[in-house]
């Protein structure tokens, strides 16, 4: 099976919190970028080697920024390049004031089964601070929306530690989330991303960070009233509804090879990973030129340990210590199970048959247990 992301690096405005590569001039560059990406599509559809594309997942940026007539030429030529006949899972990533009815109805006529929405929070005061364009409303109405137009497989992404949130309204906000009967969740610790506005704020002492404290209390909410409504609980950041799981990025952490289009786009065959550049008019003229735009590493063998290490501890299927020595061999895997020992003596690690996997404690200092378990630790 392969996947492929296509990115798109277009946002009506900038959030203050965000580090990801986009840029507010999709009037004037989207034509042609979409262009772009069909020709990287020709360029680069022989590393699929000729496997059937599973899972499609157009992300960003803000991809529902897309004018829909782009965006099925977008679809048409990816059809036409890569055959997305065997896709089973097709997401799109939306914000919720550009899902009007119109919107989700021209995603479904395109075969879009799945939409990922960055919701955030339900309070107004909040996204008002962090630059989001959308009120509690629009996210609410834009959820109902979906499932209206036959969209049943929706994602929602929110984050905890904002500015000005307290446990208790993070807990609302997580009760309001389920009660939308979304079939997935994703939540994210906020990061003060270096160089962003919300890092310039702090710096200037003009927002407070929620305590670490408090941030473990959000998620220990987070992972008991999801539980509680059926959601399981299958990576750190991720929850699902029995049958949801997201196809496209469980294939990121068990390092199933996907191909990445776009500007910022990364991908990987099972051994090279490949990074097109953050740069938008670099990217279209090399592949308008008829050439890759992509640097490429070969990682060692350790490096690809330390990876296994780090996306197998992320999941609830764990790091598998039998998988591990076949691969990586005896001394990877003595040092792996050496460390992974002390740290099930500490709690902070449970073994099922030959894997091991954080547990509840564990996973709040899954930063930690990894950084031990990597081999140049
Ligand atoms: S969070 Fe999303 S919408 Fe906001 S700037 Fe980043 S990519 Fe754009």
């Amino acid at each position: 099976m392969a996947g492929v992301y296509v990115h798109i690096p277009f946002c009506a405005s900038r959030c203050s919190y965000c580090d990801f590569f986009s840029t507010l001039r999709r009037e004037e560059m989207g034509d042609c970028y979409v262009e772009a990406l069909l020709a990287e599509a020709a360029l680069r559809r022989m590393e699929l080697r000729g496997e059937a594309v599973k899972t499609l997942y157009v992300g960003g940026g803000t991809p529902s920024q897309l004018p829909l007539p782009l965006f099925v030429r977008l679809v048409d030529g990816l059809r036409e390049g890569l055959g997305l006949d065997t896709v089973e899972e097709f997401t799109v990533e939306a914000n919720p004031d550009d899902v009007t009815g119109e919107w989700c109805a021209g995603m479904v006529s395109l075969g879009v089964n799945r939409v990922s929405m960055g919701v955030q929070s339900f309070q107004d005061d909040i996204l008002r601070f962090i630059g989001r364009r959308h009120t509690a409303r629009q996210a609410i109405e834009a959820v109902d929306r979906l499932h209206d137009a036959g969209i049943n497989n929706v994602s929602i992404d929110l984050i905890y530690g904002l500015p000005g949130q307290t446990v208790e309204s993070w807990s609302r906000s997580v009760d309001q989330a389920v009660a939308l009967d979304p079939q997935h969740v994703s939540a994210y610790g906020l990061t003060y991303e270096e160089g962003t506005r919300l890092w310039h704020q702090r710096e200037r002492g003009e927002v407070i960070e929620v305590p670490e404290e408090q941030c473990v209390e959000m998620y220990r909410i987070l992972v008991d009233k999801l539980q509680a409504a059926g959601f399981e609980h299958y990576e750190i950041s991720n929850f699902a509804l029995p049958g949801f799981h997201s196809r496209h990025n469980s294939a990121y952490w068990d390092e199933t090879p996907y191909l990445g289009l776009g500007a910022a786009a990364h991908s990987y065959d099972g051994v090279i990973r490949r990074y097109n550049p953050s740069d938008l008019k670099m990217y279209i003229d090399k592949v308008m030129s008829g050439e890759t735009a992509y640097q490429q590493e070969q990682l060692t063998r350790w490096e690809r340990y330390d990876e296994r290490v780090m996306l197998g501890l992320r999941t609830a299927h764990g790091v598998d210590a039998d998988v591990l020595r076949q691969e990586f061999g005896d001394e990877a895997w003595r040092h792996f199970v050496d460390v992974a020992e002390r740290h099930m003596a500490l709690g902070n690690l449970e073994k099922k048959a030959s894997r091991y996997v954080l547990t509840r404690d564990g996973v709040m200092l899954s930063d930690s247990v990894v950084r031990d378990l990597m081999w140049d630790a």
